[in-house]
C-alpha cells in the first residue's frame, strides 16, 4: 500500500504549492489510478510533461533497460546517447547545436545565456538586455521570474536581474522603440501557457523575426509547453513559417522523466565555447534513454499528424460545449492539445468541479482552463473527458444559480 495522502497542516515540505487533496500511486496511459483505485482522466498530463501518458510501454522498457546498465557518467565522457539525441532533434528541427539541461527554466537560462555570450563574442558585451512580453512564464529562477516579469514572483527576491525589458503582447510600436543599442535578443512563447493560452498572431512573429533580421538580434523561442508534438506541429513555430536562432524545450521531450534542453543555429552558439557553460546532470543517460524513446513514437510516421486530428475534434467538442454553457465559458483557445477555455466564473472552481468528475485539468492565467492531454488519446477518451467538462459546467451553473447565503 503506498502511503496515505499528508494534509497540509501536516507537512513539512515548503508550502509553496497548493495541492488539491489527491496523490496517484500509478498510471495507464491517459489515467492517472490513486491508491484505493480511484481512476481520473488526465487532462493535465503532469502540466503538458507526460506526452505519452502514463506508464507508456516504449519508456517504461526503455527507462529500466538503461537503469540495469548505467545512471550517470558526468560530462567529463562522452554522451552516445546524447549525441544521438542531439543530432536527431537538429536533424528535426532548425537546430545545429543542442545543450542539454534539467529543467525548462535551466534550458531558458542557457538561452539567455547563450544570446548575451553571442555579442560578448562579437565584441558587444553591451549587448545584454532582452525583450519579453507582457504575461510571459519563463521559470522560476532569479533570472527566469526576471524575463517573465511578474510581480508576484519577483517581489522579495532581493534586486530583480537586470537585462530584461518587458513590452505588451503585440503591440509593434513598443516592441520598436523597447530595442536599444543594448538590445542582444527578443524571446517569446509562440502560445503563452501560464499565461492563459494566448497565441502570438503569425504576423506579430514574422515582425520578430525580420527585427531580428535587421538588428542582428537573437530570437528566442521558448517552446518549453509548446514543443514536441503538443500543438500538432514538433514545435509551434513551424505552424507560423518563423524559425528561432535559440529554443528551449523541456516537458514533453522527457515524457516525465526530467530534462530540457536549448537548441540553436551554429551561429547563435558561436560565443559558448569549452568552458562556458555547463551542468552535472545535464544529459543524463538516464534522460538521454528516455528521450531518445520519445522520439522514436512522436517521429514515427503519422504521429503528430494524427495528434492534429484528435485535437480538432477535442476543439469541435468544445466549441459546442460553450455554445451549451455560454454563462461558463466564454472562449476556446489554443493550438492543438493545448487548449483553454477562458471562463466567465473562477477558473479554480472550475478545475475543482472537474477533478470531482474524475477529471483533470490545469488553471492558468487570465481566468483560463488549460487541457492538455498526452498526445495518445483516442477519440473514446476525447468523448469522455468533453462529458465529464460538460458535468463540471453544469455543476458550476447550479452553484451560480444558489442564492448566496446559502
Ligand atoms: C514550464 C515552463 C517553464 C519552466 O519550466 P520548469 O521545468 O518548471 O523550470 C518555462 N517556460 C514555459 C513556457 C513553461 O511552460
Amino acid at each position: 500500500m503506498a502511503p496515505a495522502p499528508v494534509s497540509a497542516s501536516q507537512s513539512v515540505l515548503v508550502p509553496t504549492y497548493a495541492r488539491a487533496p489527491l496523490a496517484f500511486e500509478r498510471g495507464e496511459g491517459p489515467w492517472a489510478i490513486t491508491a484505493d483505485g480511484t481512476r481520473y482522466l488526465d487532462f493535465g498530463a503532469g502540466i503538458a510533461v507526460n506526452a505519452l501518458g502514463h506508464a507508456h510501454p516504449h519508456l517504461v522498457k526503455t527507462l529500466t533497460e538503461q537503469a540495469g546498465k548505467i545512471w550517470h557518467t558526468s560530462n567529463l565522457y562522452g554522451a552516445p546517447d546524447g549525441e544521438r539525441l542531439a543530432r536527431r532533434l537538429c536533424e528535426a528541427t532548425f537546430a545545429e547545436r543542442v545543450f542539454f539541461t534539467n529543467s525548462g527554466a535551466e534550458a531558458n537560462e542557457c538561452a539567455i545565456k547563450m544570446a548575451r555570450k553571442y555579442h560578448a563574442a562579437k565584441g558587444h558585451p553591451e549587448r545584454y538586455r532582452i525583450i519579453t512580453f507582457e504575461g510571459a512564464f519563463h521559470g522560476r529562477t532569479l533570472a527566469t521570474i526576471a524575463a517573465g516579469g511578474q510581480q508576484k514572483y519577483i517581489d522579495g527576491f532581493g534586486p530583480k536581474v537586470d537585462g530584461f525589458d518587458q513590452v505588451p503582447f503585440d503591440d509593434e510600436k513598443a516592441l520598436r522603440a523597447a530595442i536599444t543599442p543594448e538590445t542582444a535578443a527578443l524571446m517569446i512563447e509562440p502560445i503563452q501557457g501560464e499565461g492563459g493560452l494566448r497565441s502570438v498572431p503569425a504576423r506579430f512573429l514574422k515582425l520578430l523575426r525580420d527585427l531580428c533580421d535587421e538588428q542582428g538580434l537573437m530570437l528566442i523561442f521558448d517552446e518549453i509547453q509548446t514543443g514536441v508534438g503538443r500543438t500538432g506541429k514538433f514545435f509551434a513555430h513551424e505552424m507560423y513559417g518563423v524559425a528561432p536562432d535559440i529554443m528551449s524545450i523541456a516537458k514533453g521531450i522527457g515524457g516525465g522523466f526530467p530534462m530540457g534542453a536549448c537548441l540553436a543555429t551554429e551561429e547563435a552558439a558561436s560565443g559558448m565555447t569549452l568552458g562556458t557553460h555547463g551542468t552535472t546532470f545535464g544529459g543524463n543517460p538516464l534522460a538521454m534513454a528516455v528521450g531518445n524513446a520519445v522520439l522514436d513514437v512522436v517521429l514515427a510516421p503519422g504521429f503528430i499528424e494524427r495528434v492534429g486530428q484528435i485535437a480538432l475534434r477535442l476543439k469541435q467538442s468544445l466549441a459546442e460545449l460553450k455554445d451549451k454553457h455560454p454563462g461558463v465559458i466564454a472562449e476556446i483557445r489554443g493550438e492543438g492539445l493545448m487548449l483553454g477555455l477562458k471562463l466567465h466564473t473562477p477558473n479554480t472552481d472550475f478545475v475543482n468541479e472537474a477533478r470531482a468528475q474524475g477529471l483533470l485539468v490545469v488553471g492558468a492565467g487570465d481566468n483560463v482552463v488549460r487541457l492538455l492531454p498526452p498526445l495518445i488519446i483516442t477519440e473514446a477518451d476525447v468523448a469522455e473527458a468533453v462529458s465529464r467538462l460538460d458535468k463540471a459546467a453544469s455543476a458550476v451553473e447550479a452553484a451560480l444559480k444558489r442564492p448566496a447565503a446559502e
